[in-house]
């Protein structure tokens, strides 16, 4: 079930292009748009939820998909032995923009830590 207004969505039907990278039949990946490192993959549910707010007990599984979509694809990056990082932002003051929850996989440089 999708959300009339929400870009993520969009890309899911295909109304929007963008470059997916995986597909199963809870998720999906593309590339971020404008990527924070040489590997910055977007991971996320088919079903629209907002936030991380917004999940519950029976979304436990969806959640764990996104997470093994991120491994399969670092693998696939080839970030997967040298290191990555996945991130999901919740809200504002998170720097949360689309209001689709989805995983940044992010690959390909070092990373310093803690985020800004
Ligand atoms: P957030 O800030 O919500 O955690 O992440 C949203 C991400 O979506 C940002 O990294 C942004 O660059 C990416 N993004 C925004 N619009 C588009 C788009 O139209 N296509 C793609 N592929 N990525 C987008
Ligand atoms: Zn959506």
């Amino acid at each position: 079930m999708g959300s009339a207004d929400c870009l993520f969505c969009k890309i899911l039907a295909g109304d929007i292009p963008a470059d997916i990278v995986y597909e199963s039949e809870t998720a999906i990946a593309f590339r971020d748009i404008n990527p924070q490192a040489p590997t910055h993959v977007l991971i996320i549910p088919r079903r629209h939820i907002a936030t991380i707010n917004a999940l519950d007990a029976d979304d436990a599984h969806l959640v764990g998909d996104l997470f093994l979509a991120a491994k399969h694809i670092a693998r696939e990056e080839g970030v997967a032995e040298r290191g990555y990082r996945v991130a999901m932002n919740c809200n504002a003051a998170a720097g949360q923009t689309v209001f689709h929850l989805h995983l940044h996989l992010l690959g390909g440089r070092d990373l310093s830590w803690p985020p800004g």
